[in-house]
C-alpha cells in the first residue's frame, strides 16, 4: 500500500522530506504541498513532487481526500494547528520539533490525541532513530550497570546573528532533553544553568557557552555544554557514566589520515550532516504507522515534555544557579 502525504511548510526541512519521502523511502508519495510562501511550494513540486497539487492554506491540504497523512514542517510558531488540524480529521501527522512552542500548546494537541483516543502524532525528534544513539542505548540497558551521571557536549562552530540565549534551549539543547528521557528512561525533576567566561566569539544577546545541569527521577545527574561559537566543528558529545562501566556515543564513521606528521579524522561543520541518515529511518517508521493509520516514535507527550522541561531551563537562564525544580502532570494512559 502506498499512502499520500501532505506536507506544509516547505522551507529546508519540508523540502528534503518531501525529496526523501518520494526519491529514497518506500510505501508513500508526496501528494500536496503548501506554504504561506508559495513560490517555495511551487519550487518543491517542480524539483521534488511533480504530482502533488498545491494548496493555498494548510488546513485544505490536511482536508484533502488526496491526503492520508500529514507532516507539518512549518516553522514553530504554525505547528500547533496544523498537528491540531491533523488530529480532527483523524490523519497520521509527523511534527518538526517544537511540537508547540509553549507548554499549554503542546498539552492542547495532548488533550485533542487523547480525546480522539488513539496516536496518530509523532515529533521530529530524530535522534532517537541515529544509529549511534540506539547503539549507545543498548548498552547502558544492559552493560553498564544503573547509569549515575552523564556528560554531555553540544557544539556548533557558529550561530547567525539573530541566535541569542534562550534559544540555546529551544533550539539547540531540545534534542539533548528529549533523547536523555529516551536514553535513561527518566524524567527530569530540575534545571539549572551557569556560565562560564563568555567566549570572545560570542555577542552581546547570546550568553556562550553555558552549562546546563538536569536531575532526574532517578537521582541521575546530567551536565550538558551548550558552546554555539565553538569555531572547530559540529559536534554532539555524550558519556554515560554506570556503576559499571562508561559508555561513549560513538564518533560520526570518518576515515582517519595519516599525513604531514598528524594522526586525524576530520570532524563535521554542519549539523545537517550530523543526522542524516536518522532522518530517512523516522520518516519510514512514520510512514509503517502512517499505514496502519496510527503513529510510533517520539509521541505528542514527548512533546510537552520537551517544553516543560525547556521552559524550566530558559527559567534556570535567567537567574543563573538557581535550582528550578519541574514537575510533569501525571501521564495519560494513551502513553504509557
Ligand atoms: P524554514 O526553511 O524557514 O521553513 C519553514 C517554512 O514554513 C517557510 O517556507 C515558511 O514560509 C513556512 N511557513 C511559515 N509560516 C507558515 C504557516 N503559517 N503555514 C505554512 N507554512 C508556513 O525552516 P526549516 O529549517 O525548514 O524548519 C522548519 C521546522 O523544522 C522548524 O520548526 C525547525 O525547528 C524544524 N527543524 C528540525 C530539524 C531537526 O533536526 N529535527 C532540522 C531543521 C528544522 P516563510 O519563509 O515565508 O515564512
Amino acid at each position: 500500500m502506498t499512502i499520500r502525504i501532505g506536507v506544509v511548510g516547505t522551507g529546508a526541512i519540508g523540502r528534503d522530506h518531501a525529496r526523501r519521502i518520494n526519491d529514497v523511502l518506500t510505501g508513500a508519495r508526496i501528494t500536496g504541498l503548501s506554504d504561506v510562501n508559495l513560490q517555495s511550494a511551487k519550487a518543491v513540486k517542480s524539483d521534488v513532487a511533480p504530482d502533488a497539487e498545491i494548496f493555498a492554506v494548510g488546513e485544505e491540504l490536511i482536508a484533502s481526500d488526496t491526503v492520508d497523512a500529514v507532516l507539518v514542517t512549518s516553522w514553530g510558531g504554525a505547528h500547533e494547528q496544523y498537528v491540531l488540524a491533523a488530529i480532527a480529521a483523524g490523519k497520521p501527522c509527523f511534527c518538526e520539533k517544537p511540537l508547540a512552542t509553549t507548554a499549554e500548546g503542546a498539552k492542547r494537541i495532548v488533550d485533542a490525541e487523547v480525546a480522539h483516543g488513539k496516536r496518530l502524532v509523532q515529533v521530529g525528534f530524530m535522534r532517537r532513530y541515529d544509529a549511534g544513539y540506539r547503539m549507545l542505548k543498548k548498552v547502558v540497558d544492559s552493560e553498564i550497570g544503573q547509569p549515575l551521571i552523564v556528560h554531555a557536549a553540544h557544539r556548533n562552530p557558529s550561530v547567525p546573528e539573530q541566535y541569542v540565549t534562550p534559544m540555546a534551549i529551544h533550539d539547540t539543547l531540545i534534542h539533548e532533553i528529549d533523547v536523555f528521557r529516551w536514553l535513561l528512561d527518566d524524567d527530569y525533576v530540575s534545571a539549572q544553568v551557569v556560565f562560564p567566561r563568555a567566549s570572545s566569539h560570542t555577542h552581546a544577546k547570546l550568553k556562550d557557552p553555558q552549562i546546563v545541569l538536569l536531575e532526574t527521577a532517578k537521582g541521575i545527574r546530567i551536565d550538558v555544554e551548550v558552546f554555539v561559537n565553538c569555531q572547530y566543528g559540529y559536534d554532539i558529545q555524550c558519556q554515560v557514566v554506570g556503576e559499571e562501566g562508561i559508555a561513549s556515543l560513538p564518533e560520526p564513521m570518518s576515515v582517519v589520515m595519516r599525513k604531514e606528521a598528524q594522526l586525524g579524522q576530520a570532524i563535521l561543520t554542519d549539523w545537517k550532516d550530523r543526522f542524516v541518515a536518522s532522518y530517512d529511518v523516522e520518516l519510514q517508521d512514520f510512514i509503517a504507522a502512517a499505514v496502519k493509520g496510527t503513529a510510533s516514535g517520539p509521541t505528542s507527550w514527548d512533546g510537552y515534555v520537551a517544553a516543560i522541561s525547556s521552559d524550566a531551563c530558559v527559567a534556570a537562564q535567567e537567574a543563573p544557579g538557581r535550582i528550578v525544580p519541574i514537575s510533569l502532570p501525571a501521564r495519560p494512559a494513551l502513553y504509557a
